[in-house]
């Protein structure tokens, strides 16, 4: 067996947290799309930062690789150990180290989940803002630069992570950022980590900022005849100032799966579900302003949710998107997409988005958190069929490309993995290959998931 000499050394000191059963292994081979089953060697379960050090610096002394796993949600295979070695699963550092409300900030360590810190948060007044629909772990949401519904309001994981521990692929641990607002003591490192998909360190510890719950909550959604009423309405709120907390967009197939989903009756149309913030006043005067756009753009069938169960039902139903989209087709796997684009060119890419998908012939709901110029279609592929994949991964190359004329980007808040991979150098050109620079100098030996967003030939 490759790397039987690591993985004994590591069990002499991990003991039964070292497992190389078939179930775990098989367990930290699947991700949630449609990348085959890649089980690694073994899956290792640290308890602090010293063994993830002692971990790493063994690996490496050894040649062995070292993929982190959060709670393997990500959906471009970022977690796959594809060349063997050890799934590192944080799951086991899950706690919230402190919580400093003053400076209305946590530190966690990394296998905590948002919404355990969440329920934590509950009696503080505070929230951590970043919802990207799965239960996803902190330090897998940093490693993914991950975004959600919220994101337009309160930033993405770049804007809501203050500093980091990490541990270095020769086991070093360092610290970067720190409780300050703001720094200009050289590089950001913690931007470099956050969004680095566990190639360069492992993150071992978070200080998030937090934010104050908001007093007042309004939820809506509403459907349009067309979708470019829909975006125009977007726009129109964007540039009215007006601070929504959450705009979703959902195409006429994306409210047919949610209607088969739920049981509910929305139209089948363009729709939007919009969310504000704020106090009493100010949440229904930001509804009122919008509805008077809507208005304007021929929206209608404005639905009002106004209890905290209608909100959550309409939340609830949005984060089931992607179960629901594959309840629509049974029998499929999904092929997501997630292209980003300046606003203004938003309405040119999902109308040239939905031409392509009708052309292909396959089923692709469109959904998004167009506020940020994001959306995802859901591309359903029949497992087994290799025809169908293969139309979907030419739909999804030429979505990207797409983005990228319109002056955007190849994912929004997904990440590269190894499925956009081939399409790093199309968006970054030499830029790539300074990130590969820059893998070679953090990890000289590519023991950190190798094969993920660059080219180290080694
Ligand atoms: C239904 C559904 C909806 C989703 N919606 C969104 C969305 O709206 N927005 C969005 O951004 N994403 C979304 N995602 C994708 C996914 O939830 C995010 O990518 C999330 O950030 C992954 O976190 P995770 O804990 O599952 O990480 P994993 O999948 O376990 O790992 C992801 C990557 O991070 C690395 N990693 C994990 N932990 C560490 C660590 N401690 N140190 C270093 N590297 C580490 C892994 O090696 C891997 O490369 C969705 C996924 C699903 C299934």
């Amino acid at each position: 067996m490759p790397h039987d000499t690591a993985l004994a050394e590591l069990a002499s000191f991990l003991g039964d947290r070292l497992s190389r059963s078939k179930p775990e292994r098989e367990a930290h081979g699947r991700s949630e799309t449609w990348f085959p089953e890649t089980p690694p060697d073994a899956v290792a379960y640290p308890e602090t930062t010293e063994e993830v050090s002692r971990i790493v610096a063994t690996c490496a002394r050894l040649g062995c690789p070292v993929t982190a796993w959060g709670t393997g949600t990500s959906l471009e295979g970022h977690a796959l150990a594809v060349r063997g070695g050890v799934s590192l699963d944080m799951s086991r550092m899950n706690r919230v180290l402190s919580i400093r409300a003053e400076d209305m900030q946590a530190v966690v360590q990394p296998g905590l989940t948002r919404e355990a810190l969440n329920t934590d948060l509950r009696a503080t007044g505070l929230m951590f803002s970043v919802d990207p629909g799965a239960d996803a772990s902190l330090g897998g949401m940093a490693a993914t630069r991950a975004s959600g519904t919220t994101s337009v309001r309160y930033g993405t994981m770049r804007d809501n992570v203050m500093g980091l521990e990490v541990v270095l692929a020769d086991g070093r641990v360092i610290r970067t950022g720190s409780g300050a607002r703001k720094s200009s003591a050289g590089y950001d490192l913690t931007g470099l980590f956050v969004g680095s998909e566990g190639t360069l360190g492992i993150i071992t510890e978070l200080t998030l900022k937090l934010h104050g719950q908001p007093e007042a909550i309004s939820a809506a959604v509403c459907a349009f005849d067309d979708f470019e009423s829909a975006v125009r309405t977007v726009i129109a709120t964007i540039q009215m100032g007006i601070p929504m907390a959450r705009i979703e967009f959902v195409d006429e197939t994306g409210a047919a799966v949610f209607n088969a989903a739920n049981g509910t009756d929305l139209p089948e149309k363009p729709h939007l579900m919009v969310e504000f913030h704020g106090s009493d006043l100010s949440a229904a005067e930001d509804a009122k302003r919008f509805g008077e756009i809507v208005a304007e753009m021929g929206g209608a069938h404005f639905d009002w949710a106004t209890t905290t169960e209608d909100r959550s039902r309409l939340w609830k139903m949005r984060h089931g998107a992607y179960p629901a989209c594959l309840a629509f087709r049974p029998g499929s796997m999904g092929l997501v997409t997630d292209i980003c684009v300046p606003i203004s060119r938003l309405a040119e890419a999902v109308r040239e988005t939905r031409a392509d998908i009708a052309e292909s012939g396959l089923t692709g709901p469109i959904i998004g958190h167009v506020g940020d110029g994001n959306f995802h279609s859901v591309l359903l592929i029949e497992r087994g069929n290799a025809a169908e994949l293969k139309t979907a991964k030419a739909l999804a190359h030429r979505m990207a490309e797409r983005a990228l004329r319109l002056g955007g980007t190849i994912t929004g808040e997904h990440g590269v993995g190894m499925g956009k991979k081939d399409l790093m150098e199309m968006e970054h050109g030499e830029a790539w290959e300074v990130m590969a620079r820059i893998k070679r100098a953090l990890d000289p030996d590519g023991i950190l998931n190798p094969g993920k967003v660059v080219e180290v030939s080694q």
